[in-house]
């Protein structure tokens, strides 16, 4: 029997695990910027929760769930995205913040879980860091948020995205539109998709997110949602345009975007790239928006909320290959040599102390031949090996190599420590 990894999951290896702490570390430096704070959720909630919050209608909840019964008869999933499990703790926890530090501003990062077809950027299994801001209803801050994904993007040098943005209006926007969507739609309902046949009757909205190629050229010519935009969503949408544009982000208004969840409104927008990783494809990596009403929606109290989300995966495949070799492991700074078993016993104190002072430091245990140890050392680019033999440990001292320059130098015990941090420094 030989066992493998679920399909549409992936290992991350040593090697690769390099970029994600990478990514991990720049989202925390560039998000704390803006003040964001993290939060970390369980894996798995409530299935209600995400039928709650994504919809019963959406791809996610009615094909794409990890669900299943628990030993005590619960009907739980594992989370298919991460908004729904931060409202439900913010919530949970009372994390509506007193009015002098609103927004409340929260990141995560972590596992989420959809049944897809897997294919390059689309697994079972994904990654994905995301943003929320709780309690400010501010055009200004969808923008900010929206400059903060930019940001982020540019720090891999990822600047040839499109930035799509459009409007879903407030509750009346959404209602007007409705009507006029249904009757522009249905004289072509026999042309449509069977899912988008279906739709129509449940959430006709989605059509406009048809990946269907006959059904694309039916709503292309569909009627504009911002046309029915109320004076208040128009000045609210108005307001993020011009702030995008005070900020020098170009993006693209692009009426017929809707989003795959139910809970959003108002802004909604989404980063795409097309790269040859996607085979010159446009591909959403970002993609995120405003939410007020699901918070309540989940029990709390009126909140307007926006955010994003962002896929790990589909954000790697971007990244260039000069950028992932810059942040390879620049190797050991210490290799410890010895000769005889006194010395392999002396050695492991030695890398401890050097270990202690926040120094890379490694042996070998295989007992090799000292000729083997060196070789180890090369391979591990050690930047200095240490030696001990029999006339070093009569004398408490090692001999010190820099690899750099060849120099070589007898070195007490009690002043290796130092030493090396010092030759370190250069
Ligand atoms: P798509 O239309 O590609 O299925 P989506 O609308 O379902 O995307 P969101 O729910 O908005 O995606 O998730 C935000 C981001 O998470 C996406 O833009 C993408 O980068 C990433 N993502 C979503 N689903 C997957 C997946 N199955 N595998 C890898 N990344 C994913
Ligand atoms: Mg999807």
């Amino acid at each position: 029997m030989r066992y493998q990894k679920p399909k549409g999951t992936a290992d991350i290896l040593p090697e690769e695990s390099l970029i994600w702490q990478f990514i991990e570390k720049t989202a925390q430096e560039v998000f704390s910027t803006y003040r964001f704070s993290e939060i970390r959720t369980p894996i798995f909630e409530q299935y209600e929760l995400f039928q709650r919050s994504s919809g019963e209608t959406s791809d996610i909840v009615s094909k794409e769930m990890y669900d299943f019964v628990d030993k005590g008869d619960r009907k739980m999933a594992l989370r298919p995205e991460g908004t729904a499990g931060v409202v439900r703790a913010y919530v949970e926890n009372k994390l509506f913040a007193p009015e002098y530090v609103k927004p409340y501003k929260v990141w995560y990062k972590g596992p989420m879980f959809r049944y897809e077809r897997p294919q390059s950027g689309r697994q079972r299994q994904f990654h994905q860091i995301g943003v929320e801001a709780f309690g400010s209803n501010s055009p200004e801050l969808d923008a900010d948020v929206i400059a903060m994904a930019i940001n982020f993007l540019a720090k891999f040098e990822i600047t040839n995205y499109k930035l799509a943005i459009n409007s879903l209006g407030d509750k009346q926007t959404r209602e007007a539109y409705h009507q006029a969507l249904v009757d522009y739609l249905t004289p072509f309902e026999d042309s449509l998709s069977d899912d988008s046949k279906r739709r129509l009757h449940e959430n006709p909205l989605r059509i406009l997110d048809s990946k269907d190629p006959d059904d694309q050229k039916i709503v292309a010519g569909a009627p504009s949602i911002l046309d029915y935009l109320t004076d208040d969503s128009k000045e609210h949408f108005d307001r993020v345009i011009k702030s995008l544009d005070d900020l020098n982000i170009n993006y693209e208004i692009d009426s017929n975007m809707v989003r795959g969840l139910d809970y959003y409104n108002h802004t909604i927008f989404e980063v795409m790239v097309s790269d040859p990783a996607f085979g010159n494809k446009e591909t959403t990596v970002i993609a995120g928006g405003r939410y007020n009403g699901l918070v309540e929606e989940l029990g709390g109290p009126e909140t307007p909320g926006f955010g994003f989300g962002m896929g790990i995966e589909r954000l790697i495949l971007l990244i260039n290959q000069q950028i992932k070799e810059e942040i390879a492991d620049d190797g050991l700074d210490v290799f410890v040599t010895t000769i005889g078993q006194s010395a392999s016993e002396k050695s492991l104190v030695i890398l401890n102390q050097l270990r202690q002072a926040g120094l890379k430091a490694d042996r070998d245990y295989l007992d090799k031949k000292v000729k083997g140890q060196f070789k180890m050392a090369d391979n591990l680019q050690a930047k200095f090996v240490v030696t001990i033999g029999e006339d070093e440990l009569v004398n408490q001292q090692v001999q010190l190599k820099n690899m750099a320059t060849g120099e070589q130098m007898h070195v007490s015990f009690d002043e290796l420590v130092s030493k090396v941090l010092e030759l370190k420094r250069g």
